[in-house]
């Protein structure tokens, strides 16, 4: 009997990297079985358009036009506002989207609905036959990497052509692959604690202070406050317009996932704050709490067969809430599945996989940085640069400008920056390296790691 022609890619982890993943490859050809420790799925828009999946995405969402700041601590008579940003109309148009803030369990089930759904039509005669399945309570506890197979916590063993870790910062594949480095696996707490809670929309248009959320602009805002050593936001998500609240703190004395209900609640944490961060404390309900974490860096995302890859935040762990996060992860789930729309040979494998970390690397990395460099700017402790921020800030609410605008000398590496983030995109990178590179490689001559 001849093989089937298509890959079988093993994903761990069913989140927004291993889900956007699973539709990528299945639109290249292949077959995908998600394996996912939950029982169900937990609790960037211009590539999930180009899916067809924008109404759905718009429909569950929040348009965010940008944030005001505020100070954490307030003043004595009530909040003290530094100022606003908006997110550039130009920047957005570039970047084909717009800033969607929405619950994450609407967005896996966007997303977990799309990699299960039949294509309607054959696609390049490819898709008809592809497929994804989702295995829920399948929890990896071992892994051959070499033989390219995976034992769940049931026993059941299961093989495939390829492994791929998208099972996030303290996943199994990542913490193998940094045994296999030899480096540590654990690591170093960051001092700072994210308290994240949901206050129903019927609970806070009830209260006087917190509707005002609810008026517009800044209804579409994220409400910013930045404290010494703390910090939090507010902001509408999802089509019911709930609250979503976090709070910056340091408090260390607890760590858990965001799934579980915290010990300590908001309120226990708050220190000296303004009145409406009380208020909203006082409304959430249960929080859950996960510490900020410094993670050591995986110097290769392939292991040493050649048949493993981690993406997602098992490639390059974020802090805790970033901007980016959910966006990257998606970005490497298209980037993964644009390669290996030109490849059914599986010695060609361990090239593609080297060929993801190299080209997603250095963008991941940069923008880890950026992010990390974001916590500490907002949680600065008081003092000459704590003051020097908010005057800048300030001025800049004067002069009728963003907050976030910097001088004249900075203004151009600002707006490369911003570019780099917004104005990419992943299928053009992926068909750059496959045109430059991938098409000219012999498969024999391809395995760059594979010792
Ligand atoms: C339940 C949940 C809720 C979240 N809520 C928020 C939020 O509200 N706001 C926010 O900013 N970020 C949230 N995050 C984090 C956010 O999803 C990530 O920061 C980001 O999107 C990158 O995701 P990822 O797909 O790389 O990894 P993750 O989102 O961390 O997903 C990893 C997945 O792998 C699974 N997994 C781990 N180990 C195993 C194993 N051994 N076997 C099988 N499966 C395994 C996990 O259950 C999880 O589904 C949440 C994460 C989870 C898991």
């Amino acid at each position: 009997m001849s093989r089937d022609p298509r890959l079988k890619f093993i994903i761990v982890g069913a989140s927004a990297a291993g889900l956007a993943s699973a539709i990528a490859l299945k639109a290249a050809g292949h077959n995908v079985l998600i394996l996912e420790r939950d029982p169900q799925l937990g609790g960037p828009d211009d590539i999930l358009f180009d899916w067809g999946l924008e109404g759905e995405l718009r429909a569950n969402a929040v348009v965010g036009e940008g944030f005001t700041v505020y100070k954490y601590e307030g003043k004595a008579d009530g909040r003290d506002y530094i100022g606003t940003n908006r997110w550039d109309p130009e920047l957005l148009s570039e970047a084909r989207g717009d800033f969607l803030q929405m619950r994450h369990r609407d967005l896996l089930r966007i997303l977990s609905n799309a990699a299960l759904r039949e294509p309607s039509a054959p696609q390049n005669g490819r898709t008809a036959t592809s497929k994804v399945t989702i295995r829920f309570g399948a929890e990896v506890v071992d892994a051959d990497f070499d033989a390219c197979s995976v034992t769940l916590r049931s026993g059941e063993v299961f093989q495939g052509d390829a492994l791929i870790g998208a099972d996030g910062a303290t996943g199994f594949i990542r913490r193998r692959l940094l045994e296999e480095e030899g480096r540590p696996t654990d690591y170093v707490p960051k001092g700072l604690a994210v308290y994240s809670a949901i206050i129903p929309k019927s609970i806070a248009v009830k209260d006087r202070e917190v509707s005002k959320l609810y008026q517009y602009p800044q209804k579409n805002m994220v409400s910013f406050s930045m404290g010494a050593n703390r910090g939090a936001q507010a902001f509408l998500a999802g089509k019911e317009e709930d609250i979503v609240f976090w709070v910056y703190t340091p408090d260390t004395s607890q760590d858990g996932t965001w799934i579980k209900t915290a010990e300590k609640q908001i309120p226990d944490v708050l220190g000296q704050c303004d009145p409406l961060i009380k208020r909203l404390a006082a409304l959430a309900g249960p929080a859950t709490c996960v510490q900020m974490k410094n993670h050591y860096e995986l110097e290769s995302w392939v292991s040493q067969s050649g048949k493993v890859l981690a993406l997602g935040e098992a490639a390059h762990p974020f802090p805790v809430i970033s901007l980016h996060t959910y966006s990257i992860a998606i970005e490497d789930g298209a980037f993964i599945g644009k390669i290996f729309s030109h490849t059914r040979d599986p010695a060609r494998i361990p090239e593609f996989l080297n060929a993801f970390e190299e080209n997603r690397k250095p963008r991941c990395l940069h923008i880890d940085k950026s992010e990390m460099q974001h916590v500490d700017i907002m949680a600065l402790p008081f003092g000459p640069m704590q003051a020097g921020r908010d005057a800048a800030m300030r001025a800049n609410e004067a002069a009728g400008r963003n907050v976030m605008d910097v001088g004249e000398v900075h203004l151009q590496a600002m707006w490369d920056d911003m570019r780099m983030v917004f104005g990419y995109d992943p299928a053009d990178d992926a068909d750059d390296w496959w045109m430059s590179w991938g098409r000219l490689r012999d498969a024999p001559n391809a395995q760059k790691r594979a010792h």
